[in-house]
């Protein structure tokens, strides 16, 4: 049984996760803590809950999703994991640090360990299934569990929207694309956790979504 942790943080109001099962392993997505006092709310609940993070996995590399990667990285001992692609994605976060004035950016670590389509992301004693969703960002992944009928959608899939696709290597119909061929193929109960706002589900988004329907 995985249990869900959302944390929003930054000033792009961005959800981070932590997932852990019975074991107290966890994976911590996409950390958004920016300042010090963001770090401490992240570090209580781990404390609070006895959590064990094991890896450090980022759904896409846009600025709000990594401002917290150095902390965790460093803290926990962890690499920096994601799609391939996404390497353009993560050298370019610095530029856009400073535009969007983030003047306190830690730089993220290099990401070290890939992940494809179809491949199983371990912790404690789960797994979570690698979906490849380009378009909002390049390199975008999304991770399934079938055992807890959930997805951490990251920047794809929101309640009510989509992710927008006019930053770097944005491209709306590649976008459309994955919603349509992958996360609309996940049954229709799955909750979806997005990387900003409330949760929503699969099916909910297929029948009501005004951007992109089944
Ligand atoms: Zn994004
Ligand atoms: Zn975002």
């Amino acid at each position: 049984m995985i249990k869900v942790y959302k944390l929003t943080f930054n000033p792009f109001q961005e959800n981070m996760y932590i997932l852990a099962d019975e074991t107290n392993e966890a994976i911590i997505i996409d950390p958004g803590c920016y300042d010090a006092e963001e770090e401490q709310t992240l570090l209580r609940i781990i404390e609070q809950y006895n959590i064990n993070p094991v890896r450090l996995v980022n759904t896409h590399f846009h600025i709000d999703h990594v401002l917290g990667n150095q902390f965790v990285a460093q803290k926990f001992g962890l690499a920096v994991e994601s799609h391939a692609e996404g390497k353009v994605a993560l050298e370019m976060v610095e530029t856009s640090a400073s535009m969007y004035g983030f003047k306190g950016y830690k730089p993220s670590p290099e990401m070290t360990v890939t992940y494809e389509e179809g491949d199983e992301i371990t912790f404690g004693n789960s797994s979570l299934r690698v979906l490849f969703v380009p378009g909002h960002c390049p390199g975008h992944i999304a991770l399934v569990s079938d055992s807890d009928e959930f997805v951490i959608g990251g920047d794809v899939l929101f309640n009510g929207s989509i992710g927008r696709t006019d930053l770097p290597g944005g491209d709306y119909a590649t976008l459309e694309k994955s919603i349509q061929e992958k996360m609309y193929k996940l049954p229709d109960n799955y909750t979806v956790y997005s990387g900003h706002g409330p949760e929503t589900t699969i099916g909910k988004e297929k029948k009501s979504n005004p951007f992109v329907r089944a």
